[in-house]
């Protein structure tokens, strides 16, 4: 539930509803608004004591959240929420861009295509240094050489880095290197490595699993909250359907629920979203359309010799045509790309 204080409620009164709830066994979540602050009470106790808040001088209202997520949900936060990734927000009035190869291949390869993306107009580079690959047999990453040479690549160009974790044990490298820790749809549910995150207080850009509904999705994305880390971007990259002509299903009815669902800024993948290169562009469009706060497109200036995704990824100047695109749909909803 939560509690949602009167207007010039001080720093004394909102002090005496936290200790309230400490001493009740619930954990408190203070979110101070422009217009309102709200206290979350979060806990697992079967009834919940409701009563004894709204008996308060300093409490307008108490709202019980019927929703299974609620740091996440738009109950506890009316305004939308806007992460800072080492100065790119996303979640604001600008569409934030995220560019660069489904995998760091070497220091030469990751600093070129840097280059191009700034160019076309990305301001975060993705690449991928721990893979989590289908096969064994497949490219697994450069490990920490990928990141330096992330890293290398943010010092060139000023693009800040993105890059998936697979295993708890890399979280304190990750953290030393990159601006963004991107959490994969295979761990998705992978509560433990969800938690670990939580504990940090990096940005994190986390996608959907392939086969996650958006409750589920939302409750996993709690986890994160929950522990404390409140820098969570959400990300649609496709669902598993029968349909086999694209690699996965694109839910952008998904972007429109979780903007309506949750506070959190949702960024959309419509390269893993669909495998086919041709159709990233009219995915972005559509994505802006539905409301996404960002993009993040697979881009290689030599697909066909890509370690990973070359088919779904764009060329340099292909991607640049699909900002210029994208950036009609912006205007048209009131953004900028
Ligand atoms: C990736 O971003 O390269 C990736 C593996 O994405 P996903 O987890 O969405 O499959
Ligand atoms: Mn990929």
């Amino acid at each position: 539930m939560i509690i949602v204080m009167k207007h010039g409620a001080g720093e004394e009164q909102i002090n005496e509803v936290i200790s309230l709830i400490e001493k009740l066994g619930y954990k408190s979540h203070l979110s101070k608004g422009v217009e309102r602050t709200i206290i979350g009470v979060i806990g697992h106790k079967d009834k919940s004591p409701l009563q004894a808040f709204a008996s308060l001088d300093s409490v307008e209202s108490v709202i019980p959240i019927l929703k299974p997520f609620k740091l996440a949900s738009i109950e506890m936060k009316r305004e939308r929420t806007e992460i800072d990734v080492d100065g790119v927000s996303i979640g604001g009035e600008k569409i934030a861009v995220i560019a660069g190869p489904c995998s760091v291949e070497s220091e030469e390869q990751i600093v070129r295509i840097a280059h191009s993306v700034k160019n076309a107009g990305a301001q975060m580079l993705r690449g991928g240094a721990y893979k989590p690959r289908t096969s064994p047999y497949s490219f697994q990453g450069l490990e920490e050489d990928g990141l330096r040479f992330l890293k290398r690549a943010k010092d060139e160009t000023g693009l800040r880095i993105v890059t998936e974790i697979v295993a708890i044990g890399d979280i304190d490298l990750l953290v030393e290197y990159v601006d963004m820790i991107q959490i994969g749809a295979r761990n998705c549910q992978n509560f433990a490595l969800l938690k670990a995150v939580g504990q940090t207080q990096k940005p994190v850009l986390f996608k959907r699993g392939m086969s996650t509904t958006v409750k589920e999705y939302l409750q996993a994305a709690e986890y994160i909250l929950s522990e404390g880390n409140p820098n969570v971007v959400l990300c649609e990259r496709g669902i598993r359907t029968f349909e086999d002509s694209t690699r996965n299903t694109l839910d952008l009815g998904a972007v429109a629920l979780l903007k309506k669902w949750s506070h959190l800024p949702v960024v959309v993948d419509p390269s893993h979203g669909t495998g086919v290169r041709d159709l990233v562009i009219p995915m972005s469009r559509a994505a802006v359309a539905a409301g996404a706060d960002g993009l993040i497109i697979e881009v290689h200036d030599r697909p066909e010799e890509a370690f990973s995704d070359g088919p779904q990824s764009l060329k340099p100047d292909k991607f640049a045509e699909c900002l210029r695109e994208t950036a009609k749909i912006a205007e048209a909803m009131g953004r900028r790309l």
